[in-house]
């Protein structure tokens, strides 16, 4: 098992080996082809089975550097886990020179609305700033190819099912949708049943 049987580009390759990620986890094995071929997905996955590189991967590979607008939304529900995206999507990009935006609440609006000006490719954040952004138009959703709910279980818990759902409505009719959840509980099922088309089904 090895990084070869992706058909990555060169540049995230050889990001992967300068972070010594030597060989796909079980969750990666899974759902960086799903995501490759275009397909929607729910994945049960624990924090630590390496989930956030399971989507960045193909994600990081397939955005196109020369596009302007944001083309992955990752709705979390810490700023926690949004910075460690931003971060992971970084590093798994830096020789793409990819750029990637975290976006929460308690942090100053005007500044993050001045970095949505720049070239962002990937935006991660939780929902009520988020849903600031694209509710007051700083935040463009237009050609968003790739959404992503991680821990739904825990956007549950938090209370922030009704602003992930408010999200959801802005995004494209054409786009791929990623569900993570360490549980796959009635509600979480039921969001999916919403949100995602025929989605292939990981419990690893
Ligand atoms: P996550 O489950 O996304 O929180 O990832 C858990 C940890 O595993 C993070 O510190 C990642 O940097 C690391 N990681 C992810 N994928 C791999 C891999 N294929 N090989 C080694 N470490 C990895």
């Amino acid at each position: 098992n090895t990084w070869q049987q992706f058909n990555l580009s060169p540049s995230i390759l050889e990001a992967l080996e300068k972070l010594s990620y030597t060989a796909p986890t079980e969750v990666q094995e899974q759902v960086i082809p799903a995501i490759k071929a275009g397909h929607d997905l729910m994945a049960k996955a624990q924090t630590g089975s390496g989930k956030t590189a399971a989507y960045a991967i193909p994600i990081s590979d397939k955005v196109v550097w020369e596009e302007n607008k944001p083309q992955a939304l990752i709705i979390t529900p810490t700023r926690e886990l949004a910075d460690q995206v931003r971060l992971d999507a970084l590093a798994i990009g830096r020789f793409k020179r990819l750029k990637a935006a975290a976006l929460y609440g308690r942090q100053p609006f005007a500044k993050q609305k001045l970095e949505l000006k720049q070239k962002t490719h990937i935006i991660s954040g939780t929902p009520g700033r988020l849903l600031d952004h694209l509710e007051k138009g700083t935040l463009d959703p237009s050609i968003l190819k790739y959404v992503i709910i991680d821990e739904a279980d825990e956007l549950f818990n938090r209370g922030f099912i009704e602003q992930v759902e408010a999200i959801m409505a802005f995004m494209p009719k054409e786009r791929l949708t990623a569900l993570f959840s360490a549980t796959f509980s009635e509600e979480v099922e039921s969001l999916a049943a919403k949100w995602l088309k025929t989605p292939e089904r990981f419990e690893i």
